[in-house]
């Protein structure tokens, strides 16, 4: 029955730094012919409501989810968490925190670039993000528009990623505290993308961070995604299949923020079965 019924848990909006609406992600995912998607936007649920009202009126099924950067070893990681409660007090409060992070970092990466002899303001850089959320992929854009870089990727090469000249850390949660706040929120803590963890961890000891993620309340591993190689996806599967996490899978469509990743399907490498979504359910279910 589930069989050839293709889902996607991870995809953000224009709620966060994706620049398609929720709306509009909910039609295209339809037209690709998925089953589900995961709305799992940057430190907001702003985005959930408006996906799950257009999901049932096109009969698409939308997880309420969130992605949630943490501090590990002076490294981002980020979880995703699904089946959040939309209206925990707890994720509010801590959402609003997440945002006043970004409102501290935001202008001082603009004082950066100026000094760096690129002209932007916060108001142009507000105004190509649509949401509250203003993310680094909006500085992108900015620097593409103006002229400073030929793209996106550039853009990050050159100023915005880590250790770069227009870098500015931003305050994060713990681990323990972002996997906290998804429990708290009634939700399940899912490690995004372990791809990027494994450029500073060996396997050996992203198998010793996963269990010690374990203990703190994990509870699956985004095993499918647009860059994992075959290999990867077989190490992560092992560590979570040991670790008796579930498996996830998403692509991380951001639209046009990442213009290679499609929808659904990824580089074109991706192909999600609905079953974990089912394993996802089952265990909201057992658990309550
Ligand atoms: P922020 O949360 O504002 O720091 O921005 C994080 C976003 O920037 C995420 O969506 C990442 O995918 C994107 N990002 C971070 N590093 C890079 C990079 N080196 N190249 C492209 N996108 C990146
Ligand atoms: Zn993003
Ligand atoms: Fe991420
Ligand atoms: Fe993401």
């Amino acid at each position: 029955m589930l069989n050839n019924l293709w889902i996607d848990l991870h995809v953000h909006t224009t709620a966060s730094d994706g620049t398609f609406s929720p709306s509009e992600v909910v039609k295209h995912a339809q037209a690709k012919g998925l089953t589900a998607i995961a709305i799992t936007d940057h430190d907001t649920v702003q985005g959930v409501a408006e996906a799950v009202e257009v999901g049932r009126l096109l009969g698409l099924e939308v997880i309420p989810g969130v992605e949630i950067s943490v501090d590990h070893a002076n490294k981002e990681m980020h979880i995703l968490g699904y089946f959040i409660e939309l209206d925990s007090p707890v994720l509010a409060e801590k959402l609003k925190e997440l945002q006043s992070y970004r409102e501290l970092r935001n202008p001082l990466m603009v004082e950066k670039l100026c000094s760096l002899g690129l002209a932007v303001t916060l108001e142009e850089v507000a105004a190509i993000a649509q949401g509250d959320i203003i993310g680094r992929p909006h500085f992108a854009a900015l620097l593409v528009k103006k002229g400073y870089v030929v793209d996106k990727p550039t853009a990050f090469e050159r100023y915005l990623a880590q250790g770069k000249p227009a870098y500015v850390k931003k305050e994060k949660l713990t681990p323990a505290e972002g996997i906290q706040l998804i429990l708290a929120a009634g939700g399940i803590p899912v490690l995004a993308h372990p791809k990027y963890l494994l450029e500073s961890n060996s396997p050996e000891s992203l198998s010793t961070l996963i269990k010690s993620l374990k203990k703190l309340g994990l509870q699956g591993i985004e095993v499918y995604y647009s860059t994992h190689t075959t290999q990867e996806e077989k190490l992560y599967k092992k560590l979570a299949n040991s670790e008796n996490l579930l498996l996830t899978g998403g692509s991380d469509f951001h639209g046009d923020n990442k213009p290679e990743i499609f929808l659904g399907s990824g580089k074109g490498n991706l192909s999600i079965p609905y079953q974990l979504l089912s394993n996802l359910k089952e265990l909201v279910l057992t658990r309550n």
